[in-house]
C-alpha cells in the first residue's frame, strides 16, 4: 500500500495494549487526511467516544524522539502524542475497525503517576494525571470523614488538586444538609479543595461535576457502595468505567491491571484505574505527613522546633490551634491517627 505523508497531528493515549496504542486525536483533524481507495470510516468506531473525537490504532515509529526516557516504558497512557495518520485501517483489541497512525514524537508530560521510585515495571502509569475526585457517601453508608482525610493526603501526597464530591445528598433532610455537610463544605472549600453537594439519583449537583472535570485528567477514588459507578453515569451516560475498589491504606495488595482513560463528552478525561490503589498511589514517594495537612503545613514555621512533629512538643502553633479551634479538631485528629500508621510512619520524621 502506498503510504501518504499526511501532517502530524495531537493526540492523547487512552490505552495501550502490547505495542498498539489507541490515540484520541480531533476527529477535524482526520477529515483532511487521505484514505486508500476503497476504505470508508466505520461508522461503529467512537463507541462511547463524544462526537469530535477520533481514535487511531497506533504503532511507535522506530525513530521515536524519545529524549531522557527509558525504553521499557516509552509510552503511557495518557501521554500527548505527536501521530501521523495513516490511510489504512487496523482491529483493535476489541475487534473495532480503526484508523491507523504511527506515534512520531511524545511530548514532555506535566506529571505522572504510578511510577515506582523502586524501579518495579509492573506498577500502572498514568501520565499526566491531575486531579482525583473523591466520592464519599453522605448516608448509606454513613459519613466518615477520617477516611476522607486520608483519601486528600493521597491526593495531596500525589499533587493532584483534589474535588470532594459528597453524594447521595438525596438521602439528607434540609436541616441536616444544613448542619452537617454546609460546615463540611466550607471547611474543605477553606483548605483549597472542590467540594461538591451531589446526587447520582436526582442528578443534583451533576452539572458541577462536569465542569470541574473539564480540561483535565481526573481519577475517581472512593469506597466500595458510595456511588462512583452511579456518578461516572451521571456525568455520562453510557460509559461504563471499571471502577475497582480502592483499599484502605496499608492493608494493600498489589493489582496490576490495565488502566484507560475515557474522553468526556463536556470535555476532559477520566481515567479508569482498577490497579491504582491507595498503597501503589502512596509507595511512588516518601510522604510528608504535615505537608500534606494544608493547615498543618501552613503553621508547622511558627512551631518552636524546627522537627516538631505537632503531636507532644511543647510550643507547637499546630496544637496550639487546634485546642483554641484556629484549625478543625476533626482534622488534627485524622493528622494524629494517620501519624501512628504503619504506612505512613518511616517518613514522619520530616516535615
Ligand atoms: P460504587 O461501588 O462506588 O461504584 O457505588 P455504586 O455506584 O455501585 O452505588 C452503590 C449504591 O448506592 C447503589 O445501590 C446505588 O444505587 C446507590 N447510590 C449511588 N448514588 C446514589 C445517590 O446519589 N443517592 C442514593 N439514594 N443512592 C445512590
Ligand atoms: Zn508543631
Amino acid at each position: 500500500m502506498i503510504e501518504t505523508q499526511n501532517e502530524l497531528v495531537t493526540g492523547t493515549v487512552l490505552r495501550a495494549s502490547g505495542a498498539w496504542y489507541e490515540v484520541d486525536v480531533p476527529a477535524e483533524q482526520l477529515a483532511q487526511v487521505s484514505l486508500s481507495q476503497g476504505e470508508v470510516p466505520d461508522k461503529d468506531v467512537p463507541e462511547g467516544v463524544p462526537a469530535g473525537h477520533a481514535i487511531l490504532l497506533c504503532t511507535l515509529r522506530g525513530k521515536l524522539k524519545l529524549g531522557k526516557r527509558e525504553a521499557a516504558q516509552p509510552v503511557s497512557v495518557g501521554d500527548q502524542v505527536r501521530v501521523r495518520p495513516l490511510s489504512s485501517f487496523g482491529p483493535d483489541a476489541r475487534g473495532r475497525r480503526l484508523r491507523e497512525g504511527y506515534i512520531e514524537e511524545v511530548l514532555p508530560r506535566r506529571s505522572s503517576l504510578g511510577r515506582s521510585r523502586y524501579g518495579k515495571t509492573n506498577q500502572i502509569t498514568v501520565a499526566n494525571l491531575d486531579q482525583a475526585v473523591i466520592v464519599m457517601s453522605l448516608r448509606e453508608p454513613e459519613l466518615n470523614t477520617h477516611r476522607l482525610d486520608r483519601f486528600l493526603v493521597l491526593a495531596e501526597a500525589s499533587d493532584l488538586q483534589a474535588v470532594i464530591c459528597f453524594n447521595k445528598c438525596d438521602l439528607l433532610r434540609r436541616r441536616e444538609f444544613k448542619t452537617e455537610v454546609e460546615p463540611l463544605m466550607k471547611l474543605y472549600g477553606g483548605l483549597g479543595y472542590i467540594p461538591l453537594a451531589v446526587s447520582a439519583e436526582t442528578d443534583t449537583g451533576i452539572k458541577e461535576v462536569r465542569a470541574t472535570l473539564a480540561g483535565h485528567v481526573s481519577a475517581m477514588l472512593g469506597s466500595s457502595g458510595v456511588g462512583k459507578s452511579s456518578l461516572v453515569n451521571a456525568i455520562q451516560p453510557g460509559l461504563h468505567l471499571w471502577v475497582g475498589d480502592v483499599m484502605d491504606m496499608g492493608k494493600g495488595r498489589h493489582t496490576t491491571t490495565e488502566v484507560s482513560l475515557h474522553p468526556l463528552d463536556s470535555g476532559g478525561y477520566i481515567a479508569d484505574t482498577p490497579g491504582i490503589k491507595t498503597v501503589t498511589l502512596l509507595e511512588q514517594q516518601e510522604i510528608n505527613l504535615p505537608q500534606c495537612f494544608p493547615e498543618i503545613a501552613r503553621l508547622a514555621p511558627e512551631c518552636r522546633f524546627n522537627n516538631c512533629t505537632h503531636i507532644h512538643e511543647p510550643g507547637c502553633a499546630v496544637r496550639a490551634a487546634a485546642e483554641s479551634g484556629a484549625i478543625a479538631q476533626a482534622r488534627y485528629d485524622s493528622y494524629l491517627k494517620m501519624s501512628n500508621d504503619e504506612v505512613l510512619r518511616p517518613t514522619n520524621r520530616n516535615r
